[in-house]
């Protein structure tokens, strides 16, 4: 019972909140909403991490590219509970392989209090511009 050792962060709700956003409900009352391509993007399974780093490397023209089958959409068709510490989510493009950690989860939210601006979240450029330095 000591205090200095905080707790993982476990879930208290996960459910779909509309066509495009997961939401967390956490045990200590924080609320995340994830839009699904956030949790698809940062999948962290064997071949997504693979994909990620090469595409990080060097952007080659050969890669394996997931778009080519990939769905406008990304939307979890199921996501089941594994063991009491993450959750594994099946997507629609047929990628089942994905286990998002709790901590990773909640490592992951994009709310103001878990990223308050200037933090090390690395801004993205899929809603606008990415101003450079
Ligand atoms: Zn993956
Ligand atoms: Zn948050």
């Amino acid at each position: 019972m000591t205090e200095k050792f905080a707790p993982p962060p476990i879930p208290r709700e996960i459910k779909k909140l509309d066509a495009e956003h997961l939401k967390i409900i956490w045990h200590d009352g924080h609320e995340s909403v994830y839009p699904h391509r956030l949790l698809r993007r940062e999948c962290p399974c064997a071949s997504c991490c693979e994909e990620r780093a090469k595409a990080t490397k060097q952007s080659s023209p050969l890669l394996r590219v997931v778009t080519r089958s990939a769905p406008q959409q990304y939307v979890p068709t199921n996501i089941k509970l594994v063991g009491r510490y993450a959750v594994n989510i099946e997507w629609n493009d047929q990628h089942t392989s994905g286990i998002y950690s709790f901590k990773l989860l909640r490592k992951l939210c994009p709310c103001g209090v878990c990223r308050p601006e200037g933090s090390a979240a690395p801004p993205h450029n899929e809603f606008g511009q990415v101003p450079e330095e």
